[in-house]
């Protein structure tokens, strides 16, 4: 029996010689590209360089029924030939490989929306930052590393060299956020294993063969309940409809968080610029949460002052007077919480100091003092 050193031998021989033949370049120069650090795989398995020629050969989109390669160097279609003959080529594939990792692939070809040539300028600018192998990568070569990832490629339309490939359009989205101004303000969208490339490439640069492997978590986005009903109202045609698609809007351009709960909504409001007329139709839509979901859990609103102090008392000795403030749901006015604590004297009160709110909002049933909540009215 040969040992797994001896198998990993022969699997690089096997690759060098058809690495060779394939950009006709010499044994040792083939082997030493394919055993770069740049070449490893960092967030999947090593490419191996006989699958590279062979999806070129065989794969239905991109070879003809006789086995003769559709794809070049610039694309489905392309002529020019492949610019592989050199360390970086091999190199370059498998880092585009890796980037392309990043992203949960579609499912089926009908729904890969994503043009090769948008794709491998994002990959660029990203790899582009850690390594020159990869600061141009072709159109033709992306292409050639999706189909031999088992991504969705497809959809040539007439006259264009370009592919659709099957990548998630958010994710994709969030890292052409992450390379441009404005950068994304939330991080739903964010691939999972953006961390660990971005950890692992600097070190793959510098020549290490890593020892740590990439655990795939699920990545399955987590939406509340509030979000999923909030979807469903964007399909009114009324001003509630207006404000919830805004905001099904904003979570899909990543500019603001996934509200779990109406808290999160007020929040989200709060922290970007909006219409009063946009404030009016948020207390709507949540009027009609709490009206279809009586048993969700009222809203807090943050904190903004704690005026705690002692008092000296009404003769029988001192004591304090608690006085928190929190910020009203319209944020023009407060919410006060007030607790007297001075012997013989002992009140515990809360109410509105916004006159919109006080009008708008009541605070929920059943609770105690330090433990209020509102809802709509
Ligand atoms: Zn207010």
């Amino acid at each position: 029996m040969s040992s797994p050193n001896h198998q990993d031998n022969r699997a690089v021989q096997q690759d060098a010689r058809a690495w060779k033949a394939f950009t006709q370049s010499n044994y040792t120069a083939a082997r030493r590209w394919i055993t770069s650090p740049l070449s490893q795989g960092i967030l999947g398995p090593k490419l191996s360089a006989r699958h590279l020629v062979s999806t070129l050969e065989t794969h239905p989109g991109l070879a003809s029924k006789d086995g003769t390669p559709c794809l070049g160097n610039d694309g489905y279609g392309g002529s020019s030939g492949w610019n592989l003959n050199n360390e970086e080529g091999f190199a370059r594939l498998c880092l585009i490989a890796d980037f392309l990792r990043l992203f949960t692939p579609t499912s089926g070809d009908d729904n890969a929306k994503i043009s090769s040539y948008e794709l491998k300028h994002t990959a660029e600018r990203f790899l582009g930052q850690y390594c020159t192998e990869a600061a141009y990568i072709s159109n033709g070569e992306l292409i050639w590393a999706a189909a031999a990832l088992g991504l969705p490629v497809t959809g040539q339309s007439y006259g264009s060299k370009n592919l659709l490939i099957g990548i998630s359009e958010a994710e994709h989205r969030y890292m052409r956020q992450l390379l441009n101004d404005p950068a994304p303000r939330a991080h739903h969208h964010r691939p999972a294993g953006l961390d660990f490339l971005q950890e692992m490439l600097p070190r793959c640069v510098n020549g290490e063969i890593l020892s740590e492997q990439w655990d795939k978590p699920s990545t399955v986005i987590e939406y509340s309940a509030f979000h999923l009903w909030l979807t469903e109202q964007s399909r009114r045609n009324d001003r509630v409809g207006d404000f919830t698609s805004d905001y099904i809007a904003g979570v899909e351009m990543n500019e603001h968080k996934i509200a779990q709960s109406p808290s999160d909504l007020l929040e989200i409001l709060a922290g970007i610029s909006h219409s009063p007329d946009a404030y009016d139709s948020m207390v709507e839509a949540i009027s009609g949460w709490y009206a279809t979901s009586p048993d969700s859990e009222p809203i807090r609103r943050p904190m903004i002052e704690n005026e705690s102090g002692s008092h000296a008392g009404y003769g029988a000795g001192p004591g304090s007077i608690e006085r928190l403030v929190f910020r009203c749901p319209c944020g023009d006015g407060q919410i006060i919480e007030e607790h007297e604590n001075i012997p013989g004297f002992r009140e515990h009160d809360h109410w509105f100091d916004c006159a919109k709110c006080k009008g708008e909002w009541r605070f929920a049933e059943n609770r105690t003092v330090r433990d209020w909540a509102i809802i709509p009215r």
